[in-house]
């Protein structure tokens, strides 16, 4: 009898506005093997957003106990506010063969990656700066103050490219959500996955 597989852990990471909520969120549609973590924040709540749902809202003293009492797998400051992904989002959830989505920024990927280095990092890159302004104009959360200070983010940001396993071009929406399903395709496809689903088939066909 094959041992269950365990799930895989996917970052995806972006600038402000580059689309990756909506791709992540269509991806998990599309895709119900695939759960997405809800972080920990301590950025005030925007117009239309609920807590639990689009972030666990919490006060700074309260994110900085849980990051002393190592409850955070990963955290990050990202522009002035404290973001993290709790142990409990992912740890279980991956033993019992589900795959997990954490959207976190570079410097959460980059810890991520370091935990674990079977976890797959995943970049998405808009076509211009231009297009990143639109839409973080076009999504009317922030002021335009807000909107300055992400604009002077997003290219730091975006120096990280460099570091992912795979990136994906966001100019148009369904090509970009393809190319994620074929590197989470892809992924389910390594030998080190493919060893623990195929053991009984590959073990029959050796023994022969
Ligand atoms: P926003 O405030 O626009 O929702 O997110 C700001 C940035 O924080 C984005 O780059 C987002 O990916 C990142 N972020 C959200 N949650 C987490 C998290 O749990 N950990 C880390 N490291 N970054 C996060």
């Amino acid at each position: 009898m094959q041992p269950p597989a365990t799930g895989n852990l996917f970052t995806v990471s972006a600038p402000s506005g580059a689309g990756k909520t909506s791709l992540v969120r269509a991806l998990v549609d599309r895709n119900k093997d695939l759960c997405v973590s809800v972080s920990h924040t301590t950025r005030a709540q925007r117009p239309g957003e609920e807590n639990g749902i689009n972030y666990h809202f919490v006060d700074r003293e309260s994110f900085e106990s849980s990051a002393k009492n190592g409850e955070f797998f990963e955290w990050a400051e990202v522009f002035g506010n404290l973001y993290g992904t709790a142990r409990t989002e992912v740890t279980a959830r991956l033993k019992q063969g589900t795959d997990v989505i954490l959207e976190i920024d570079w410097q959460g990927a980059e810890q991520v990656k370091a935990a674990v280095p079977t976890s797959c990092s995943i970049f998405i890159v808009p076509p211009s700066l231009d297009t990143l302004r639109e839409r973080l104009q076009g999504r009317g959360q922030d002021d335009n103050k807000t909107i300055e200070s992400r604009m002077a983010e997003a290219k730091s940001e975006l120096e990280h490219w460099r570091e992912a396993d795979y990136v994906v071009l966001n100019d148009r929406f369904d090509i970009a959500l393809n190319d994620l399903e074929c590197i989470i395709r892809s992924q389910h496809l390594r030998r080190e996955n493919q060893a623990t689903r195929l053991s009984d088939t590959l073990s029959a066909i050796l023994s022969n």
